[in-house]
């Protein structure tokens, strides 16, 4: 009997110890792994505040972290291209921040499902214009094809009544034109039509026919110097509000400013656009201020939120994203995490918790 029990005791001992040793092999269920990723501080994605890393980037890899049980280390990159070379040596097991997913890199890496959607945008200075300079501004207007087509028309609306009244008028003793001979005669006439066209008649004509036809000018007048006037205030306003900017086939030979190694940088040059290479995205925000360049192109995610906080007031946004792109988790070639973060990730997306951090971050307020 005794020994009966004395084996089951021993039989519980070593079942016991069992599966301590099993556990231990699989890891506990509070144990654990340890998961380096590779960041780049790029707001709101991932912000740097004194307690720590934050932003939407930072709070999707929480997450993640917590349902998949890693313990995450985080090292940062000074720029999209070194936080690739990070994961592509290995130093990190997976790229968080703003990377968008490419033809280029999908060859060389892997990447998660998409986790934003994003796009390329294009930012200028804002209408109240920091030091805009509308002098300048009214300067090229004034000597530009627009002008000119405008001169051309004023020319025409002028030399038509002009030979006409100059015409009826030579003649009569108290005429507009004091002398019957084409010259001086014309000048005269030409006088009087240009001063009708644009102001007021000095004087009005004799005969009755070309005071008709004076009445009638003066009506054409005040329709000529209303539509230039509107040509002229939409012309300015629009070279004012974007610096001539409205859209990407503007950027060619401007200066935009563009992160290093980015999709913008690619795509800025393609629009045969001087592209000025930063590493901070900051950086570009005071080049622009600083009218070092015309514009920035960037990731939209990222230009609206400074537009809407920091740059309110400072900058604008120029039409829709241009380009659109989706930002992934990057992983290298043949690594094991990718499958179980999409599993979480598309959970994240069903339960709504990635809805929830993406108004946190990203809902219009
Ligand atoms: N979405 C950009 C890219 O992947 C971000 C670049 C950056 O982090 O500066 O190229």
């Amino acid at each position: 009997m005794l020994n009966r029990f004395a084996h089951y005791l021993l039989g519980l001992v070593v079942a016991a110890l069992m599966g301590v040793t099993i556990a231990a092999a699989q890891g506990t269920p509070d144990q654990l792994r340890e998961v380096k990723v590779v960041t780049r501080v790029l707001p709101p994605m991932v912000i740097e505040r004194e307690q720590g890393l934050t932003g939407f980037s930072m709070e999707l890899m929480d997450e993640l972290a917590n349902r998949l049980r890693l313990k995450i280390s985080y090292s940062t990159a000074p720029d999209v291209r070194a936080l690739l070379e990070e994961v592509r040596a290995g130093r990190a097991e997976l790229g968080i921040s703003a990377v968008s997913i490419t033809a280029a890199r999908e060859a060389e890496f892997e990447f998660s499902q998409p986790m934003l959607s994003a796009g390329l945008q294009i930012m200028t200075r804002g209408q109240s214009g920091a030091g805009s300079n509308p002098l300048g501004d009214m300067l090229r207007l004034l000597i530009s094809w627009t002008s000119l087509a405008w001169l051309g028309i004023g020319a025409l609306l002028i030399l038509i009544p002009a030979h006409i009244v100059w015409f009826l008028e030579r003649r009569h003793p108290e005429g507009i034109v004091p002398t019957p001979h084409y010259f001086p005669g014309i000048f005269y006439a030409l006088y009087w039509a240009a001063g009708t066209l644009v102001t007021q008649a000095e004087s009005a004509p004799k005969h009755g026919f070309a005071r008709i036809l004076a009445v009638l000018w003066m009506f054409t007048g005040v329709v000529f110097v209303a539509l230039y006037t509107a040509q002229l205030t939409a012309t300015l306003t629009v070279q004012q509000i974007a610096g001539g900017i409205n859209g990407p086939e503007d950027l060619a030979g401007k200066r935009v400013a563009v992160t290093a190694g980015s999709t913008a940088a690619s795509a800025v040059r393609d629009l045969q656009a001087q592209a000025v290479e930063v590493r901070q995205i900051g950086e570009a925000y005071d080049a622009l201020q600083d009218r070092m360049v015309d514009a920035i192109v960037f990731d939209s995610p990222v230009l609206m939120y400074y537009a809407a906080n920091e740059g309110k007031g400072r900058v604008q946004l120029v039409g829709a994203p241009f380009r659109k792109e989706d930002y992934g988790i990057v992983f290298p070639r043949g690594g094991s995490l990718r499958s179980e973060v999409n599993v979480a990730l598309l959970r994240m997306r069903e339960d709504g918790s990635y809805q929830r951090i993406y108004d946190r971050w990203f809902a219009s307020r």
